[in-house]
Parts: structure tokens; C-alpha cells; sequence
């Protein structure tokens, strides 16, 4: 079936592209193996000059990146700047720092001399979703390609001219051809690769599903794999919080990207004495949002990415407020010819919800009132993902406590839960696990070899 690259805003079918088939895959697996004989053997300062020269072509071209991100996956335009933005930064940060992340590292033992040196694998599949098509690419591939790698990316199928902008922009920058490649395939071709000797690794951030499949396929071949999983992150509001600051950054956590985010707040989890001032703000802000031309710079939500997703989240919704939760802010899937989703809230949420159970991808905020601190960590914690979440309160010594109680790969208190180049990003339970990011993401897709002296 042809590829499609489809506006989600206007259900345009933009354009279409033949899948690659065997022949074409074949060449890419060669030609990826060829460029990693040579490129392994380069040094960090090449390596890092021409990773900032794709710093380069991102920061000089941000607005034409961006238009293509708003145009296959429905992002507003001042996002998709901001994304387009995030990844020039995530290549000068590996090019300034790669050299010294994969230094060897001397340990003190019985020998001579004994250390660990850090060497690429070879050829890392990154699997990727749409949501964020640009930052999750080269979240992996600035690290990855400083270590020695190579990388060929599959994609989502709704995003392929991102997909093939991303892999112009390495060949722009001047990495050899076979450094960085796309594929043009669905995911029933991804196994093929996977079980493809060439390929030493895989990386992929999607759902549980797609997650699963991969690591099983992977772990088969004995193949090593970084997963970054769906969410549901909690945001706790405590009593003492700064309850302004606190439902401006519930509203703005819930609706990046329009909701499609793995670490948006999702469960909102506020003490009692406090919830009903909480939700009239966290409503009053959310009704203020405004949607309209993706293009201009006042949108500040628009559709989802696929209609789809939008006919899956309204049944969530369904299944929740017949189980009990009350609609707060009404929205939700109004024209079910479109993949528009107006932000909903929903209170009295309860576990046994899909609004707490499942991962709602899109702009739902739930509502989960608690009595204290303890049966909000409790119910924080009563989610099978474990990605972010947050704390809000003013007291800095409880807020750190709390967060070493919460089950998860990150805790931000007071502040919004948001990836930095400088520290570890993925999760723990059914949010995956591996780190993307800080100077341990590099190190995921290297051979961590002792060497010793006698
Ligand atoms: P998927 O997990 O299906 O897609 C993510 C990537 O995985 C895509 O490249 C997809 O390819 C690929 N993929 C899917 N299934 C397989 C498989 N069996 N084998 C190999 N590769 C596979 O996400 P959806 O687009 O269907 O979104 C569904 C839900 O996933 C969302 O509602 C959300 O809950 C979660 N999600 C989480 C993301 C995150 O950032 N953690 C990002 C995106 C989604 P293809 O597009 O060709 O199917």
C-alpha cells in the first residue's frame, strides 16, 4: 500500500510514496554497513563538524522544517518552530560533548592499567513515532551517530516527508551517504530488518504494542533495545502549592501537542481542600485556548494527528464518564469527519477508568481528588506506566521526598515535565526502559569494553 503523507487539518492527501521493497532495503543494509567501516574510524572532531553543520541547516531553515511538520501531523506552527529549534540543540550538545561522554574511563584495579572503552555496534534501526517527528529522531540519532554508529530510520507512515527531510538534512550536512537513512516501509517490514545480521540494535518510542512486538523480535536475535513507551504521568497537587502557577502549567502540560505527548500530565491528582479552586482554574485557562489556522501564530492547539486517534480518545472518554466521571469542560470528537478533538476536562476519576488505567493521547485532563499527600503518591503510582510526572508545593524538602517515592523515570517539582539534553529521559513498568539523552543515552548503543593490562 502507498505511503501517505495526509494534512490531518484539512484531510488533504498531500502526497503519496511507493514503500520500499526488498531491493531497496537490500542497498540500504549495504550501504549502511559500508558507511560504518569507515565512519567508526573517524574521529570526534570530524564527526562533530559535521554535526554542526546539521545544527546549522536546522537553525538557518527552521520555518521550512516546521511547515512540514504542521503540514503531515497537525501541530500549530509556533510548536513545530520550537521542535525544529530543540533538535539544533540536540546536535551541538552531542558535538560538544560526545568526545568526552566516550573518553575512556580508567578504573583502579589489580592490573597495570585497566579501563573501559566505549565502541560503536554498528547499524541502530530507530523506530519512531509522529507525535514529535523531528526531536524523537534526532533525540537518538545526534548520540548514537557521535558514538560511531549508523542509523537507518523507519518512521511513522503518516509522517514521510518529515522522514525524508530528516535524512536531506543529514546528506546536507555533509555525513556520508549510508550515516543516516530512511526507509520508506510499514511496520509488518520492520521484522525483516530486526532479524537482519547488519542491523546490531534497535531503538524505538511508540506504544506498548508496537514496543512489545519489537523487543520480542529483537530479543530473539539477542539484539539490544531501548524503549520509550506511552505514559500516564501524574501531576500532584498538593495544599500548599502555588495553585496560578500550578493549573497554567496543568493546562499547558495537558495540551502540548495538542495532548499527543508521552510525558504530558495526564492524571491530575489534587488534595481535596484545594481541588474544586484548582479545576476552575485549570477550566477557565483551558477554555481560553485558542485553535484556528495551524499557520498562524496564535494557535495554540489544532487536531489530532489521524483521525483515528481522535475516535479512539472520545471512546475512552465514553468509558469513563459511564463508569462514573463527570465532564467538567465538554469537547471532545464534535465532527467525526475531521480529526479535531476540543480539550475536555473530567473530574471524579477513579482507577477502573480508562481516564486513570490507559494512556489518553489528546487533550482529556482527569481529575482525581484525594484526601493527602500519601494517597496521592498511592494513586500516582497505581498506573502501569511509569514515565514522568509532578509535584506542586511549596514545602522543597517534602517535594523531594515524595519524588523518591513516585515510580517513574522522572519527577519535576514545581515545574513542567520536559526532556533536557543534559539529563536521562525514558521510563520504568510499561513505559519502557533505557535512557535517551545525558551522557548516559550515548552510551546505550556502544560495546562497553573492559580492557585490561597485565
Ligand atoms: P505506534 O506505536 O503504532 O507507532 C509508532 C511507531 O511504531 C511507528 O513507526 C509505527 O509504524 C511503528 N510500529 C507500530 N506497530 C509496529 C509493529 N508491530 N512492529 C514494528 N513497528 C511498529 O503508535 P500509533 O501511531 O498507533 O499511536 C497509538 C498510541 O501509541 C497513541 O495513542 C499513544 O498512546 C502511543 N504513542 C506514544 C508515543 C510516545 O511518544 N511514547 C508516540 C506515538 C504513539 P507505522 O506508523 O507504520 O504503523
Amino acid at each position: 500500500m502507498a505511503i501517505q503523507s495526509l494534512n490531518p487539518a484539512t484531510g488533504k492527501i498531500e502526497r503519496t510514496f511507493e514503500p520500499h521493497g526488498a531491493a531497496d532495503i537490500e542497498n540500504m543494509l549495504k550501504q549502511g554497513e559500508k558507511a560504518y567501516q569507515n565512519w567508526r574510524k573517524t574521529n570526534f572532531t570530524h564527526r562533530a563538524e559535521l554535526m554542526r553543520f546539521c545544527e546549522g541547516e536546522l537553525s538557518g531553515n527552521t520555518e521550512k522544517y516546521a511547515q512540514i511538520i504542521t503540514m503531515e501531523m497537525g501541530k500549530p506552527i509556533q510548536e513545530a518552530l520550537a521542535e525544529v529549534k530543540k533538535c539544533a540543540t540536540v546536535c551541538e550538545y552531542y558535538a560538544a560533548h560526545a568526545e568526552t561522554f566516550l573518553a575512556d574511563k580508567q578504573i583502579k584495579t589489580g592490573a597495570t592499567r585497566s579501563y573501559i572503552a566505549y565502541e560503536p555496534l554498528g547499524i541502530v534501526l530507530a523506530v519512531m513515532p509522529w507525535n514529535f517527528p523531528f526531536w524523537q529522531v534526532f533525540r537518538f540519532a545526534a548520540p548514537a551517530i557521535m558514538a560511531g554508529n549508523v542509523g537507518i530510520l523507519k518512521h511513522a507512515s503518516n509522517v514521510p516527508q518529515c522522514a525524508l527531510a530528516i535524512e536531506e538534512i543529514f546528506l546536507k550536512a555533509g555525513f556520508p551517504k549510508g550515516v543516516f537513512q530512511t526507509v520508506l516501509v510499514e511496520s509488518d517490514a520492520v521484522d525483516t530488518l530486526i532479524k537482519d545480521d547488519r542491523v546490531k540494535a534497535v531503538t524505538l518510542t511508540g506504544s506498548e504494542g508496537a514496543g512489545a512486538h519489537v523487543a520480542s523480535v529483537a530479543g530473539k536475535e539477542i539484539k539490544k533495545t531501548v524503549l520509550e513507551l506511552g505514559g500516564s504521568d501524574a501531576f500532584i497537587v498538593l495544599q500548599d502549592a502555588n495553585l496560578e502557577l500550578a493549573a497554567e502549567t496543568a493546562v499547558r502540560s495537558r495540551m502540548i501537542n495538542t495532548g499527543q505527548s508521552c510525558i504530558a500530565a495526564k492524571r491530575f491528582i489534587v488534595e481535596k481542600t484545594v481541588a474544586e479552586e484548582f479545576v476552575q482554574k485549570m477550566k477557565t485557562k483551558m477554555e481560553a485556548l485558542k485553535t484556528g489556522e495551524l499557520t498562524s501564530e496564535d494557535t495554540q492547539y489544532g487536531p489530532l494527528a489521524r483521525k483515528d486517534l481522535a475516535e479512539t480518545l472520545a471512546d475512552q472518554v465514553k468509558r469513563s464518564v459511564d463508569a462514573g466521571a463527570k465532564i467538567v469542560l465538554d469537547g471532545g470528537h464534535k465532527d467525526k469527519e475531521t480529526a479535531f478533538f476540543q480539550p475536555m476536562i473530567l473530574n471524579n476519576v477513579k482507577p477502573g477508568m480508562p481516564a486513570f488505567d490507559e494512556e489518553l493521547f489528546g487533550p482529556v485532563a482527569a481529575i482525581i481528588t484525594v484526601n493527602d499527600e500519601e494517597e496521592a503518591i498511592l494513586l500516582a503510582n497505581n498506573s502501569r506506566f511509569g514515565l514522568g510526572g509532578s509535584i506542586w508545593t511549596q514545602d522543597h524538602l517534602k517535594g523531594q521526598k515524595l519524588a523518591r517515592q513516585m515510580e517513574s523515570g522522572a519527577v519535576f517539582i514545581n515545574a513542567l515535565v520536559a526532556s533536557h539534553p543534559e539529563m536521562p529521559f525514558g521510563g520504568i513498568k510499561k513505559s519502557g526502559y533505557g535512557r535517551e539523552l545525558s551522557y548516559i543515552g550515548i552510551r546505550e548503543f556502544v560495546n562497553q569494553k573492559t580492557i585490561w593490562l597485565a
